[in-house]
């Protein structure tokens, strides 16, 4: 369990204030100039080494995508944007630090903007987080009056602003390339990559786009250093996340744990338990509503981390954990979390508007038990035509539940296939 010394998010819980007075005395702002002083380079390194990994849900190693950005500028400005449009069913975590951590937010948008030569910042909030935007608006404009933003922003000599925008709460504006679209004041519709957003992102020029939760850990990784973060989780997965907790558990929450935590340990001792007891545990969905679910067999022994989930076709994705006990129907919560993806398709590419639109309605008729086993069959064919054809992952989030449900759950689908046959009861010969 992870010890409260190493914890970053130290009002997690809005148990104190927020504003910049009370951040100060929880740690934050304290020596900012002094860590940039160290240097771009150092910042950079300092970051890989710690092995922070993105905490959006891709899980690309930080340090090096910001290595990517420009050392020298080719006449264009470079620029961070934070992805704080935490649209994933199941994830409120960026929610808390921005909430309660504000200036966590804040101080790490001046540091990393500073180690990848941006001057200029943008943090794309979803629409719906009404409440939020006002409160980082107002974390935002305490940092100006201190000093911390702007002209020589806290004392570091480096110039650095701050942009606050709404977006119009679409799932998709979360994928990084559609996010830029739309701060730009597009449709929110994904890119063709390459070209990459550090060689062309926002208004064509240099780009990093970075999770809330990946930039309001930096300032504490500067401060208490790399080999202090890489030291907590496993290898390849180091330092603490905040998880998501949902679902059929007693005490829904997030909570700070390290990589590698065991679920179980996660439901049991952090969300109260499974409702009714971890024998009522049915499903687990492990990173968000895209990421493949879980049985109870598997959730027996699953660590929570990048490569301990992928190693089980699963992911760690947003950290959001959605438990279901065993009065859930678990064909219906996929058929739903099908209609919402086929929703928030963009519709840009095909094999992703079709698709989604086919795995939903082929998901419709198992859940009316009017599919035979063929259809059944036909869904997975679809799935595997959808998965990795598109323009976006999205693409993937749309058919991986489909694909984890057949691994999961292949017998409890089967079933509801109209064609099904109970096996045959051979009758025992009496003694
Ligand atoms: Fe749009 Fe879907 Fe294609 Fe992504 S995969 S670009 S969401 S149609």
């Amino acid at each position: 369990m992870l010890n409260d010394s190493d914890r970053i998010y130290t009002n997690l819980y809005g148990q104190q204030d927020w504003r910049l007075a009370a951040a100060r005395v929880r740690g934050d702002w304290d020596g900012t100039a002094n860590i940039m002083a160290r240097g771009r380079e150092a910042l950079v390194e300092e970051m890989k080494t710690s092995g922070m990994r993105g905490r959006g849900g891709a899980g690309f190693p930080t340090g090096m995508k910001w290595s990517f950005m420009p050392k020298q500028s080719d006449g264009r400005p470079s620029y961070l944007v934070v992805n704080a449009d935490e649209s994933e069913p199941g994830t409120c975590k960026d929610r808390d630090i921005i909430r309660h951590e504000p200036h966590k937010l804040v101080e790490g948008c001046l540091i990393a903007g500073f180690a990848m030569g941006a001057n200029t910042g943008f943090i794309y909030i979803r629409g719906e987080y009404y409440n939020e935007a006002q409160r980082l608006q107002e974390a935002i404009d305490e940092a100006y009056a201190a000093g911390l933003l702007g002209k020589n922003a806290a004392d570091s000599g480096w110039d650095f602003e701050l942009v606050l925008h709404r977006g119009a709460g679409a799932y998709i504006c979360g994928e990084e390339s559609a996010l830029l679209e739309s701060l730009e004041g597009k449709k929110g519709m994904p890119r063709m990559k390459p070209p990459f957003p550090a060689a062309m992102g926002l208004y064509g020029c240099p780009t990093t786009v970075n999770n809330v939760e990946t930039i309001a850990g930096v300032p504490t990784i500067m401060r208490r250093g790399a080999a202090w973060f890489s030291a907590l989780g496993r290898p390849k997965n180091s330092g603490t996340k905040i998880f998501c907790i949902s679902g059929h558990v007693n005490k829904p929450c997030n909570v700070e744990e390290e990589l590698g935590v065991p679920l179980k340990e996660l439901i049991e001792k952090h969300a109260g338990g499974v409702r009714g007891g971890w024998d009522n545990l049915q499903a687990v969905i492990p990173g968000g509503a895209s990421m493949p679910i879980l049985n109870k067999e598997m959730c027996e022994t699953q660590l929570m981390d990048f490569d301990s989930l992928a190693a089980v076709k699963s992911g760690l994705g947003s950290g959001a954990i959605i438990v279901m006990d065993k009065s859930t129907d678990v064909v219906k919560a996929i058929w739903r979390l099908s209609k919402f993806f086929k929703h928030e398709s963009c519709g840009q590419c095909t094999p992703c508007r079709e698709g989604t639109g086919w795995m939903m309605r082929m998901m419709d008729r198992i859940v009316q038990n009017q599919a035979t086993r063929a259809e059944i069959a036909l869904m997975e064919q679809v799935t595997a035509q959808v998965a990795g054809h598109t323009i976006c992952a999205f693409g993937d989030a749309a058919a991986w539940p489909i694909q984890g449900m057949m691994r999961a759950f292949r017998p409890m689908v089967e079933q509801r296939a109209i064609d099904y046959q109970p096996p045959a009861v051979v009758p025992q010969a009496a003694e």
